[in-house]
């Protein structure tokens, strides 16, 4: 008989559409750089089905997953307990289980907050645009205004959401916000100190861009996509046109798969092997 086990821990993803999530990649070379026995499985996982997929976590015994779009707003009702940060951003973008109960944790703004200093921007005291309102937007708004950001705009199509959003900012975070309806190309007002695609526009394998008038991009303003794949969008192309410092989505994806790595492993994230897997994957 052998003693070894034939069992390996499971974490995952939920998404819908997710095919072209390179999560994976980076999460699972941490793994083994780690020699550690778990697996990340990518899941396509239908909105009307996603509160079974919450449950089948317990049942399957996983550690925890990912969870990205739709569903980050969605699925705090069906979890057991949610972070204070994540209930303020009104999302979830990870999830862990603790004696068979899961927990919900937003780490898609502290990824972001963590890539801008590494970067050396400073974002206290610094005017924000934000493009779009969905979850990475309220996860990087609501961090960016309790980290000191002085006065954030958010531009969106739908109205509801983005009003919403600068409620939320205004309410219960210490920072001036607005909201701009997004239903004409819009200029990026004097004075932007930080500019943030934070739609989907130009993820894999769209490859349009955002609809703003790229000459009002200014050569002093930082432009950071949230968009991982592929890291250099046609957005970030046109800004360093315009002579401005841009910042990928990959910084902030390893950044923010960090704290996850952490709460499914108990481990610290072999952060600088994962972005090499990624920027290896990206190469390809
Ligand atoms: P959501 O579905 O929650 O929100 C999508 C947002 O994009 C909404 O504001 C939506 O506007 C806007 N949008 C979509 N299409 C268009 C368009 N054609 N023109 C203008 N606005 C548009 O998604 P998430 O916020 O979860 O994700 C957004 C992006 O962020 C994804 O590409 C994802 O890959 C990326 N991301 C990257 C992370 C990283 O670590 N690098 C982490 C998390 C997300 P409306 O409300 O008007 O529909």
């Amino acid at each position: 008989m052998s003693s070894k086990c034939y069992r390996s821990e499971l974490v995952g993803l939920f998404g819908y559409p997710v095919d072209e999530n390179p999560t994976v990649v980076t999460i699972e070379a941490g793994f083994k750089a780690l020699g550690l026995d778990y697996r990340y499985i990518t899941m396509e996982v239908r909105p009307e089905n996603l509160e079974i997929a919450v449950k089948s976590l317990k049942a399957l015994g996983y550690k925890g997953a990912n969870v990205t779009i739709p569903h980050k707003v969605e699925i705090l009702k069906y979890l057991d307990h949610v972070a204070p940060d994540a209930q303020i951003i009104g999302a979830v973008n990870t999830i862990y289980l603790k004696d068979g109960q899961t927990f919900g944790e937003n780490t898609d703004g502290k990824g972001f907050i963590v890539s801008l200093r590494e970067a050396g921007i400073d974002f206290v005291n610094k005017k924000i645009v934000v493009l779009g309102a969905g979850g990475a937007s309220r996860a990087i708004t609501v961090e960016l205004a309790m980290a000191g950001a002085s006065h954030i705009t958010v531009v969106n199509r739908n109205e509801e959401r983005g009003k919403i959003l600068v409620g939320i900012l205004s309410d219960k975070t210490p920072v001036t916000a607005e909201f701009v309806l997004w239903d004409h190309t819009y200029a990026i007002p004097e004075g932007t100190d930080i500019l943030v695609n934070a739609t989907n526009v130009g993820l894999y394998p769209d490859a349009s861009c955002p609809d703003i008038y790229y000459d009002t991009i200014l050569p002093d303003m930082a432009v950071c996509d949230v968009i991982p794949n592929p890291p250099r969008t046609e957005f970030l192309k046109r800004a360093e046109v315009r002579g401005a410092r841009t910042f990928d989505g990959l910084a902030m994806l390893v950044n923010q798969g960090r704290i996850g790595f952490a709460l499914w492993t108990g481990r610290e994230a072999p952060t600088e092997v994962m972005k090499e897997a990624l920027q290896r994957e990206f190469a390809q």
